[in-house]
């Protein structure tokens, strides 16, 4: 356990008098309305600006409020509707519905009592402590960076745009709360047979065990629609991971005439034109294809300038932070949520990017800033993690996962993982109590 005395330093406030937001409310468009605008200070206590209203954000923004009644939180969201990635494989074979995904993001703010502002995040001036946005700009105290993760096309296509948008626009990873999820979806209804590829991002990405899930769902439609389908899971990796024996026995006992998975297939080379995929294990066509490109922390940490370099210089893509106090190295005002979070321990890298870290982690930022406002020792603590995956559709059956992490004696985090590799319904009925936990925790 690290302790540590940390005085806030409140920076003055830098309110100029225009742009006043209603708490909770949307902001009307021309609220803040140029560069030199900033939002005026409502309360006595700090102001505390989270970019980005997804699982991390919300999360942060609700136990915020909790520690720290007097505290002036603001959140910056782009969408004006919540959509939960988790659940979104099932909701593609109609496990859950849409209005099971979707959640009003005014409701908590108004419950919680934090301003939710409608905006993009479009840049930082760490030295003044101010985050320029679409709608003028904010000052801070503390900023917590929640932005989640960006699909790192260029790592493929370098300044090729038009084949990034393209391959984005037909081959959407749905792999970010946007369109794309509807795309895919439209896409599983209309098929009707041929191969599918679905490309798996390197470690560390997203979900890791959730591709998997994805063509277990896929695989399932085409089963009982008698739909002449084959997908091919395009694995960076040398195998299935995590809960490898739980998904190779349900693609082996469940898909096999449907789900081949390929290891070490490396993209070399994509040309969605002609919808042709070149890798490490092969050269494969296709007729339809779920092309996730590499994931990185998002924009907002190459924008704040907070993205770390590995040990040749070069940049890690993800964020350059304390390991066990979740603030940037470089400004211990700046705090990182959820899948932005750089590498933890030399031991297994990344914590889980996944919504339940994301949560996790955003109650122990929230504490930590709550003992730094209040004077008191900061308080290193460790997150735990867990995942349900659905591989079956009828009956309904779930594998799962779980993460636990301990101090070792060597001073360094420490990762035990638990796979359930037995399908049952049991462990679905579980995946809901911990989603609706989830969303009473931060989003009512
Ligand atoms: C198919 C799928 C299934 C999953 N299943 C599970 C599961 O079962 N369990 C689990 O724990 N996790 C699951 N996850 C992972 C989970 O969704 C993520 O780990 C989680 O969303 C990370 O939270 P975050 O706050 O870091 O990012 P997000 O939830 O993505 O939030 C980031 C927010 O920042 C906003 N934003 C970004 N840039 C800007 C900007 N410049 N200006 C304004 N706003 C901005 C975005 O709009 C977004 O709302 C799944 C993911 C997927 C894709």
């Amino acid at each position: 356990m690290i302790r540590r005395r940390t005085l806030l330093t409140a920076a003055p406030s830098l309110a100029l008098g225009m742009g006043l937001l209603g708490r909770g409310a949307l902001a009307a468009p021309a609220a803040l309305t140029s560069d030199t605008t900033l939002m005026p200070r409502t309360g006595k206590g700090p102001r505390i600006v989270i970019c980005g209203g997804g699982w991390g954000g919300l999360s942060s923004a609700r136990h915020l409020r909790d520690q720290l009644p007097d505290a002036e939180v603001i959140v910056l969201e782009r969408n004006p509707i919540f959509w939960s990635c988790p659940m979104s494989n099932k909701w593609l074979i109609d496990v859950v519905d849409t209005a099971f995904l979707t959640h009003d993001m005014l409701a908590p703010a108004n419950n919680h009592g934090y301003r939710l502002v409608q905006c993009e995040v479009t840049g930082f001036e760490r030295d003044k402590k101010i985050v320029r946005t679409s709608k003028g700009n904010v000052d801070y105290d503390f900023l917590i960076l929640a932005g989640g993760i960006r699909n790192a096309y260029d790592a493929w296509f370098g300044d090729d745009h038009e084949a990034a948008e393209y391959t984005r626009t037909h081959f959407p990873s749905a792999y970010i709360a946007n369109a794309e999820h509807l795309k895919l979806k439209n896409m599983l209804r209309d098929f009707k047979g041929g191969t599918i590829v679905m490309t798996l991002p390197p470690p560390p990405h997203r979900c890791p065990p959730s591709p998997y899930e994805r063509a277990c769902v896929m695989a399932w439609h085409f089963k009982v629609n008698n739909i002449p389908a084959k997908i091919l899971i395009l694995d960076p990796k040398p195998g299935i991971a995590p809960i490898s024996a739980g998904y190779r026995a349900a693609f082996e006992e469940l898909y096999p005439d449907i789900i081949t998975h390929v290891p070490n297939a490396r993209v070399r080379e994509l040309d969605p034109w002609n919808k042709r995929i070149m890798t490490e294990a092969g050269d494969f066509d296709f007729d339809e294809a779920v092309i996730m490109p590499p994931h990185q922390a998002s924009e907002m940490l190459f924008h704040a300038d907070l993205i770390g370099k590995d040990e040749n210089g070069n940049p890690t893509g993800w964020a350059d932070m304390d390991q066990r106090l979740f603030h940037a190295n470089a400004d211990d005002s700046v705090y990182i949520v959820g899948d932005s979070m750089g590498a933890i321990s030399p031991h297994f890298g990344h914590y889980p990017k996944s919504a339940h870290v994301a949560n996790y982690i955003a109650k122990i930022v929230a504490r930590n800033i709550g003992q730094r406002v209040r004077d008191e020792e900061v308080v290193a603590e460790l997150p735990d993690n867990l995942c349900y995956m659905l591989v079956n559709g009828d009956p309904r059956e779930a594998i799962s996962v779980e993460f636990t992490y301990e101090v070792g004696a060597d001073g360094l985090v420490h990762q035990n993982q638990i796979d359930i590799d037995v399908r049952t319904p049991d462990l679905l009925e579980e995946d809901f109590v911990w989603v609706n936990g989830m969303f009473d925790d931060f989003l009512r």
